[in-house]
């Protein structure tokens, strides 16, 4: 009578705690993943970068953003727009070349590494808190000037106080022919970029949560790129079949694709 109401919740932590006591540390990843596999198994769309076919994807943001994210692999819509990108883009992976990935997502690094790896590139990662391979900050990147080949970030000038001085850090470590992929959110339909600044409260307020400094207009972002020396590419989810756009949910999100600008070299 007097726990009826926590029946389930109780239930579900002695379930938790019944699989942590007979299955190790290192299965339980594979068997969430199994586990959640099944339970979204369907037809109607597919994660490029786990393989999973699925009813649909899970909502996700404040407000929720339905068939967002990938129930096995955690993947959303930009990491896998920028996978299909990255798959149908073999020129970017060169043997003897250095791919450097910042703040490295769970599902799409180890995938990256893998497919740079396969083409005889080095692969390094890392972000602030030293979760990926290393400590690696993208305002004083660990690499020589023109020894990158391929830079790769999702989502995180956006969150930076300085973008700017972070383009320019980026730009400096990239060769002549290097590709950097510096995605952003760049769709506020406003007259110029929102910005939040650095004050909590305004983060919180504008964008639901403290780790976001702004949300681009696309015309604004490639004016900031552009000046800081790069010339910019979109890649679209629009530029692919509508039925990729479907199957992987792919969203209006964009890619900038960016090269430094041969004035610069
Ligand atoms: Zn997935």
């Amino acid at each position: 009578m007097e726990n009826g109401g926590n029946t389930p919740g109780i239930e579900s932590r002695r379930l938790k705690q019944l699989i942590k006591s007979v299955f190790p540390e290192t299965l339980r990843p594979h068997l969430r993943r199994m586990w959640n596999r099944s339970c979204s198994l369907g037809v109607r769309h597919q994660c490029p970068i786990c393989g999973s076919w699925l009813r649909s994807f899970l909502p996700h943001g404040t407000p929720p953003d339905p068939n967002c994210v990938c129930p096995v692999c955690a993947s959303k819509a930009p990491h896998r727009l920028a996978w299909l990108y990255f798959q149908q883009s073999p020129e970017l992976f060169q043997s003897g070349g250095l791919c450097v990935h910042v703040a490295p997502e769970p599902e799409l690094g180890p995938r990256l590494k893998r497919r740079a790896e396969s083409s005889g590139m080095a692969y390094r990662s890392g972000n602030i808190s030293a979760s990926g391979e290393q400590y690696m900050d993208i305002l004083d990147l660990p690499f020589a000037d023109q020894s990158v080949d391929l830079f790769y970030c999702c989502h995180v000038l956006n969150s930076m106080n300085n973008d700017l001085r972070a383009m320019r850090e980026v730009l400096r470590v990239l060769r002549p022919s290097a590709t950097a992929v510096l995605q952003v959110p760049a769709f506020y339909q406003g007259d110029t970029t929102l910005e939040a600044g650095a004050g909590e409260e305004q983060r919180i307020r504008l964008f639901h949560d403290n780790g976001i400094s702004r949300c681009y207009t696309d015309t604004d972002y490639v004016h900031r790129l552009e000046t800081t020396g790069y010339d910019v590419r979109h890649f679209r989810a629009t530029d692919l079949p509508e039925w990729q756009v479907n199957r992987y949910a792919l969203k209006a999100e964009v890619l900038h694709v960016c090269k430094a600008a041969e004035s610069k070299n």
